[in-house]
């Protein structure tokens, strides 16, 4: 296929990017990471400073039909800070830049910086700037989180080593089934506008998918049992998709174990409910926020009762390709369908 009839579609989100920043070389000293990891490090000092961002789109990423505008704004600023998390950094400073439609209610904007503040205040960052346009059709949030860690201790997704131990915090898939939920009373809502919506006893599922945290906590343990990754990424499009990136760039492969992978009881029963496969909407759903990191075997005692970890697997050479042992005990070739947004799927 000759080069000028590739499509955005064909390229996907992550052969986009490639394709259009391939001939960007770094020239400055100062940059010792670029494109490629959840943030870009830069600096020359001891401490370095990390930079991500993040942009979500009205229609895309939310609908404000049913997204409260204060947690809309406050999980814009944690799917941020957890990039800068998964650096093994700490965030402390964002931008905020917004474009809206000047006939958007003052009220839903005051609603969504009330949202940006709590978060401020809760991943203890300040807001330092932003830009502010208008909008033709729907609103759109891109933040900039900045952040800071000592050389050492900043971990990439790229050097992850054969034989290290694949370890997650948290539980997946319950983000993804609060979306679901959403999305069905907002149907049943569309057919009977008099409907009251059916969400009680879903608290769960419903505050991972509209009032996310980003691992902080975490960031803190692993200093506190002094470990420092061998790689670490964030899980933000989905569980397989992130541990294809661990693999994929660190050029190995991996084996995870299905009857490992964390899932709450809620969002295990509401997928049953749903007729979907609890484990498909834990690998694949997204939005999670959790991080997945690898570390030496070496450290497995410090791992294997800690109530903030599962271990779920561990890298394998790349020839052996990237697997999942699943609950009959065969292995089968893991597939990544993350939330690719370029994707005729998505
Ligand atoms: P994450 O899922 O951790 O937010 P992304 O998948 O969005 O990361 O991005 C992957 C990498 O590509 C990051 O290093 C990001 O900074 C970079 N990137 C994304 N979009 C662009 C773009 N339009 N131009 C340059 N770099 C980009
Ligand atoms: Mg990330």
């Amino acid at each position: 296929m000759s080069e000028e009839k590739l499509s955005i579609e064909e390229l996907g989100e992550f052969g986009l990017i490639s394709h259009l920043t391939e001939k960007f070389k770094d020239k400055r000293e100062e940059t010792i990471r670029s494109i490629g990891d959840d943030a870009a490090v830069i600096g020359k000092g001891k401490i370095k400073t990390v930079v991500s961002t993040d942009m979500l789109v009205e229609g895309v990423h939310f609908d404000l039909s049913y997204v409260p505008l204060k947690h809309l704004g406050y999980k814009a600023v944690v799917v941020n800070v957890s990039d800068i998390y998964a650096m093994n950094a700490e965030p402390k400073q964002i931008t905020v830049s917004i474009a809206v439609s000047s006939k958007f209610p003052l009220e839903a904007l005051e609603e969504l910086y009330e949202g940006i503040h709590r978060a401020c205040e809760v991943y203890n960052v300040d807001l330092i700037g932003g830009d502010t346009s208008t909008s033709l059709s729907g609103l759109t949030i891109s933040i900039t989180a900045i952040g800071e860690a000592e050389e050492p201790k900043i971990v990439y997704r790229n050097t992850a080593q054969d034989g290290d131990l694949l370890i997650c915090s948290g539980d997946y898939g319950g983000a993804y089934m609060g979306l679901q939920l959403l999305e069905r009373e907002k149907q049943v809502f569309k057919a009977a506008p008099t409907a009251q919506p059916k969400l009680d006893g879903n608290d769960y599922v419903l505050e991972r998918q509209l009032k996310p945290e980003a691992r902080k906590d975490i960031i803190k343990q692993l200093a506190e049992i002094e470990v420092v990754p061998t790689s670490m990424i964030d899980v933000s499009d989905g569980l397989a998709s992130e541990i294809f990136h661990i693999a994929t760039q660190s050029d190995l492969g991996c084996q995870i174990y299905e009857d490992k992978i964390p899932i709450d009881e809620a969002t295990y029963n509401l997928a049953r409910d749903f007729n979907l496969d609890p484990t498909v909407c834990a690998l694949n759903g997204g939005e999670d926020y959790e991080l997945l990191l690898t570390v030496s075997q070496t450290d497995f005692d410090k791992f294997k009762n800690n109530p903030f970890f599962s271990i779920i697997g561990h890298m394998t050479d790349k020839p052996s390709g990237v697997n999942m042992v699943i609950k009959d005990r065969s292995v089968v070739p893991l597939k990544a369908q993350g939330w690719n947004h370029m994707n005729k799927e998505a």
